[in-house]
């Protein structure tokens, strides 16, 4: 048996998170990923609308959250992201356990909404490497490599709010460590 739990990770643009937690949606199917309402765009030929986001106008954005159809919603490198709350509350409702992958703020207001979460920040090994990661995704430009370099800085300074720390050096490690966490806070023992 498993106790079925909200899971919010978080960690800087590069840092590893979508590579890690597709291990995990891999291994373990019937959890729930949160998928995000962004107004940023698509990254070409990587991104489909209602899979990796929903990608939406700053208009119909801000009329969901006039809605509350947010659980938190944050301005990140001059685009919103949200989680939506119906999906998360459904999957919980019906004993899935849950993932959020958000940045640190929305993590603060989404687990002042669920104190019982688990939170796991995922650290690159060090800046440097982090930037070469970044560069190497080619998702972004040089100008927006830098910015979201910055901003990992700061979020890199939140890291001790975090339940779990895992530090992406070598992928199988961490995707073991992230396992190992994943299988003892379900764990009904
Ligand atoms: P995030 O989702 O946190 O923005 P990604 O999962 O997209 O980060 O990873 C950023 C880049 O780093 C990707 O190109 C990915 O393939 C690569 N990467 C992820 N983990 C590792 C690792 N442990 N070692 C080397 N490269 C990695
Ligand atoms: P990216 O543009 O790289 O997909 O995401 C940028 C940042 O926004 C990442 O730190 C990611 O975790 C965060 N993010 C994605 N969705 C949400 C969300 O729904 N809420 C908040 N607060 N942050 C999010």
């Amino acid at each position: 048996m498993s106790r079925p739990r909200l899971f919010i990770v978080s960690g800087p643009s590069g840092s590893g998170k979508g590579t890690l937690l597709t291990l995990l949606r891999e291994k373990y199917p019937d959890l729930f990923y949160s998928i995000s309402a962004t107004t940023r765009a698509p990254r070409e030929g990587l991104e489909q609308d209602g899979v990796h986001y929903y990608f939406l106008t700053h208009e119909k954005f801000e009329e969901m959250i006039a809605q509350d159809a947010f659980i938190e919603y944050k301005r990140y490198c001059g685009n919103i992201y949200g989680t939506p709350r119906k999906p998360v509350e459904d999957a919980l409702q019906a004993g899935r356990s849950v993932i959020l992958e958000i940045e640190t703020e929305g993590m603060r207001d989404a687990f002042a909404q669920y104190p019982e979460a688990v939170t796991v920040f995922i650290a690159p090994p060090s800046l440097e490497i982090l930037g070469q990661r970044l560069r190497g995704r080619q998702s972004e430009d040089e100008e927006k490599c830098l910015r979201r370099l910055k901003q990992a800085e700061e979020e890199m300074k939140r890291s001790g709010e975090y339940r779990h720390v895992v530090v992406n050096d070598v992928l199988e490690d961490a995707f073991a460590e992230l396992d190992r966490i994943f299988r003892a806070e379900t764990s009904d023992s």
